[in-house]
C-alpha cells in the first residue's frame, strides 16, 4: 500500500486492532511520516452455488462428488479418477474467483468431462442432470453421442446394450406408458 500522501511504497504499522471482520492499521509513511489507516480483510472462501429456483446452497464438494461416483459406477475407470475430476472441478471453481456460480454452470462442467470420459457415466449424469422428460430424449442423446464417436472413438468405453443404461426410475416408468 503506497502512502496517499507522498506515494512512497514503504510504510510502517503504528497500531493494529480486530474490527468487526477485519483488522485495522495504523501506518505512518516512512519518507513523509504522514499517518493513514488500511483495513485488511478477509477474502470470503465460501462459494455458493445458484440453484434453478434461485435458491442458494453453499458449495459442497462431497455432493458433487457423490453425483460424479454415481455416474461413473461400475464403470471400467481407474481408481482415483472420480476423486481426481472432483479435484479438479472444484479447483477450477474457486480459480473463477467468483462466490456464487449458476449450478448449470456446475452441471455443465461435469458434463463435458465425463464426455471424455466415459459416455455412460455421462448419459447417467446427463439423464438426471437434464431430467429427459421421456425416453426419446435420452434417446437423440445418445444417437448424437454415437454419431459423434468418430476420433475418439478409440478411446471410449463402448457404449453398452441399452438394457444395461442407467434410466433413472421415473423416467423408466414413464416410457412404460
Ligand atoms: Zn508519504
Amino acid at each position: 500500500m503506497n502512502c496517499p500522501y507522498c506515494g512512497h511504497y514503504d510504510s510502517k504499522v503504528i497500531d493494529s486492532r480486530d474490527v468487526n471482520d477485519g483488522i485495522r492499521r495504523r501506518r505512518q509513511c516512512l519518507r513523509c511520516e504522514q499517518r493513514f489507516t488500511t483495513y485488511e480483510r478477509l477474502q470470503p472462501t465460501s462459494l455458493f452455488v445458484i440453484k434453478k429456483d434461485g435458491r442458494r446452497e453453499e458449495f459442497d464438494r462431497d455432493k458433487l462428488l457423490a453425483g460424479i461416483r454415481k455416474a461413473c459406477e461400475k464403470r471400467p475407470l481407474t481408481a482415483g479418477t472420480v476423486d481426481g475430476q472432483t479435484d479438479e472441478i472444484e479447483a477450477e471453481l474457486y480459480q473463477m474467483g467468483r462466490t456464487e456460480i449458476p449450478g448449470a454452470v456446475i452441471g455443465d462442467m461435469v458434463m463435458a468431462r465425463l464426455k471424455k470420459l466415459d459416455h455412460i457415466a455421462y448419459i447417467r449424469f446427463a439423464s438426471v442432470y437434464r431430467e429427459f422428460e421421456d425416453i426419446t430424449m435420452l434417446k437423440e442423446e445418445v444417437d448424437t453421442l454415437a454419431n459423434h464417436t468418430t476420433i475418439n472413438s478409440a478411446d471410449q468405453l463402448p457404449l453398452i446394450p441399452p438394457d444395461e443404461m442407467a434410466v433413472p426410475e421415473k423416467n423408466q416408468r414413464r416410457a412404460r406408458r
